[in-house]
């Protein structure tokens, strides 16, 4: 071995060394002396390997062989470790309703209730006015009755789990009658015909893609079909020459022959978009319910604005089968969602209540004008935090309500667009997801755009501290 590296070698601090540094004594009072000595131990190990790796003495200029050096990077490993992988993030893309950054955030009671059934015990499945075991279907099937104007009600874990469940309790071995128009792909894994044949019911295609009709489905109808199904084609639109059957039809049809209309409504809302300046064509779970369907099934997570859940309502005598089935308990809904999922619905009992408490809501229809001025604050500090560091303006654009909702829907909003001076938007994007709160945003022609829509109210100074992060000043880089 050569000279210089044995050197090196020797002069690498021990586990003991970097533990009684100033830095080392804090970490063995702050964890335990294991954690500490773990990552005291980590970090030595890794000196030598760059020793070793080393080719010439020059090669280990940078190296910090100082037993407070090496204690101040095994705190930091030590932090790494402790550091949650699902944690708290930024929404600065302006998709309301984004899959990969967790769909709705919830609104404050529901938060408050989950804290509170999750600290403690709870009435789950127990009948506190009889002492006798109770269903924790009950906590949320009132309400929904009560909103959606349906006989019955449960929840599961979602909505993918909602339609097999369904399919599998009321068509299995037996034909469900779908739309070719309806037999959608949503969100990568959810397919229509793949669900169906996971269930065991037996897909009997009718129509085209752009037509169906009602004599479609009635030619179709025999003595092996199950139910006629409607799925709700949350994520796109066909345009121009198109028909499909109305619910109300398909209801009428199933009458006649004996035959129950499942509905897979994807979003389902209870609010009346439109009232709000939404141009939206999203069905209402109560609408459905009225015009006949025996189950209707929606996600709790996208335009309701709750936890992630599968709803199911409709007429009693389906829902006690569907209740019954061995799925049900594979399927069940979680104390903590159901927690959240019960506060959401109760907000709903005063729809204007809802619009200023759920966010998802708040920010669908938060008007144009509101994001202008927000933007125009956020680009005023980021522009003095950040100084000749980049470009910062504002520029019109849109927000899009994204999770399969409303497609075609464009909302118009003001955009911070942030051009960096030395790097990339592509590298300072990498950095705001690097940053301790991580922010997401889009990249346009090498520039960074913020969309104040979904960037939460009061999270301005941390998107500020986060491009600090990534663009900080000369010298402290
Ligand atoms: C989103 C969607 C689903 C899946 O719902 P999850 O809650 O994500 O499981 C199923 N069907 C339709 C029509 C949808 O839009």
């Amino acid at each position: 071995m050569e000279d210089w590296r044995r050197e090196a070698l020797r002069n690498i601090p021990s586990v003991t060394a970097i533990l009684g540094s100033e830095i080392g004594e804090r970490l063995i009072r702050e964890y335990f002396h294991a954690t500490a000595a773990g990552a005291a131990g980590e970090t030595a190990g890794e000196l030598r390997r760059k020793v070793m790796a080393a080719s010439a003495p020059e090669d280990l200029s940078g190296l910090d062989f100082s037993a407070e050096g090496a204690a101040r990077s095994a705190a930091a490993r030590v932090e790494a470790q402790g550091r949650p992988s699902l944690r708290r993030a930024i929404n600065a893309t302006g998709v309301v309703l984004h899959t990969n950054l967790g769909r709705s955030p919830l609104a404050g009671p529901a938060v408050d209730a989950v804290a509170s059934v999750a600290a403690g015990y709870s009435n789950l499945e127990l009948d506190l006015a009889t002492g006798e075991r109770g269903s924790r279907y009950s906590h949320v099937e009132e309400i929904l009755c009560r909103l959606t104007g349906s006989e019955s009600a449960m929840a599961v874990n979602n909505n993918a789990g909602a339609v097999l469940l369904v399919l599998s309790a009321i068509a299995r071995g037996r034909e469900v009658v779908v739309s070719r128009g309806e037999l959608v792909e949503i969100g990568g894994a959810f397919r229509v015909p793949e669900v169906m044949e996971q269930s065991g019911a037996i897909l009997r295609e009718v129509g085209t893609t752009n037509k169906t009709r009602l004599s479609d489905y009635e030619r179709a109808v025999d003595e092996n079909t199950a139910a006629l199904m409607k799925v709700h084609t949350s994520n796109y639109r066909i345009v121009g020459f198109s028909e499909s059957v109305p619910l109300a039809d398909l209801v009428e049809l199933g009458r006649e022959r004996g035959l129950p209309v499942i509905e897979d409504l994807g979003s389902g809302v209870l609010v009346d978009l439109a009232r709000y300046g939404l141009a939206s064509e999203e069905p209402r779970v109560q609408d459905s319910v009225a015009a006949g369907a025996g189950l209707v099934t929606f996600s709790g997570d996208k335009l309701l604005g709750g936890p992630q859940a599968g709803i199911i309502v409709g007429k009693k005598a389906l829902l006690d089968r569907v209740k019954k089935h061995p799925l049900a308990r594979a399927l069940r809904i979680d104390k903590l969602t159901l927690a959240a999922l019960e506060a959401t619905l109760k907000l709903y009992l005063d729809p204007d209540k809802a619009l200023i408490w759920i966010p998802t809501l708040r920010m669908l229809t938060a008007p144009a004008s509101e994001c202008a001025v927000r933007s125009r604050h956020l680009a005023a500090d980021l522009a003095s935090a950040l100084g000749d560091r980049a470009r910062v303006e504002v520029t019109e654009g849109f927000s899009q309500a994204g999770g399969g909702s409303l497609p075609g829907v464009d909302l118009p909003t003001t955009l911070v667009a942030l051009s960096p001076s030395g790097k990339s938007a592509a590298q300072v994007e990498a950095a705001l997801r690097g940053a301790p709160m991580p922010v997401l945003a889009r990249i346009q022609k090498d520039q960074i755009l913020l969309d104040p829509r979904t960037i939460g109210e009061g999270e301005e100074d941390l998107v500020v501290e986060a491009f600090l992060h990534a663009l900080p000043p000369d010298g402290s880089d």
